[in-house]
């Protein structure tokens, strides 16, 4: 069914003045919630080794925040290096960052609206980039999947021979062109990337993806054993709405996962 929602409606949902990172919020304070995003997302499962998270700078939209190449679990607010948007790092001071931090810059380049990215190898939503199955929003705290997730298939690009990873600009500008106004991409038997405004909203986003992922596979597993076809979806209002609802509410569970991290 070709879908009617303009998917940058989720992009344009308003968020309470705090959680989003306009002028009066501090380099260092953003630098600092950087940091403790790769840490949640580590603690809750959608980072492992690999995985990495962003933020665009505050003052100047062609530079972005990100890790050098670390375990996220490990990240501080000291690790964090500035890049521009055609992934060169600009205060290395000796430290390289992520191979794969291309994502990000392509994606800022290409998406004004975006303030954070995240990308991970977030382990359930692999099936759905394989087989063709749709990833569609199964619970309300997940509607801000929309109507369309796109998966982006390396080898249109690269053929059959390549490492699977954005290793570059132009494959990175690739990604961002199938990823287009929607909210969440798949990289078919790699991973996917989450865009929001916020880093706050972002986690939310990529915690949500994994989360929605797992309860959609069992759906549907339950669902064809009892001949009873497709589970059902949140319809576009109700994925609409609800994206609304709870990205008023994103600084709960935000504090609810920070709450649990390890000291380092
Ligand atoms: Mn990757």
């Amino acid at each position: 069914m070709e879908s009617t929602l303009d998917p940058s409606f989720f992009n344009q949902i308003n968020l309470p003045a705090e959680a989003t990172n306009d002028m009066s919020t501090s380099i260092s304070q953003l630098k600092e919630d950087l940091a403790i995003a790769n840490q949640i997302l580590a603690n809750e499962g959608v980072f492992d080794g690999f995985g990495h998270i962003s933020v665009r700078h505050p003052d100047n939209p062609e530079r972005f925040f990100i890790a050098r190449s670390m375990a996220p679990a490990s990240v501080t607010a000291q690790d964090i290096v500035e890049c521009d948007l055609n992934g060169d790092v600009h205060d290395a001071q000796g430290r390289k960052s992520y191979l794969e931090r291309f994502i990000h810059s392509a994606i800022f380049k290409k998406r004004p609206d975006v303030n954070s990215v995240v990308h991970s190898h977030s382990p359930a939503i692999i099936p759905f980039g394989v087989t063709g199955a749709r990833l569609r929003p199964i619970c309300h705290m997940s509607g801000f999947l929309g109507s369309n997730v796109p998966t982006f298939e390396i080898r249109n690009t690269l053929g059959e021979s390549s490492d699977m990873l954005i290793r570059n600009q132009s494959i990175g500008e690739s990604l961002a062109d199938t990823l287009g106004q929607n909210t969440v991409a798949l990289l078919r038997g790699h991973g996917n990337v989450v865009v929001a405004n916020s880093i706050q909203l972002a986690v939310f986003r990529a915690y949500y993806t994994e989360g929605n992922a797992k309860l959609q596979a069992e759906a549907m597993r339950m669902s064809f054993s009892m001949g009873a076809g497709e589970p059902i979806y949140l319809s576009e209002d109700e994925a609409r709405n609800s994206a609304e609802t709870n990205a008023g509410q994103v600084e709960r569970p935000w504090n609810v996962w920070k709450s649990k991290l390890p000291k380092l």
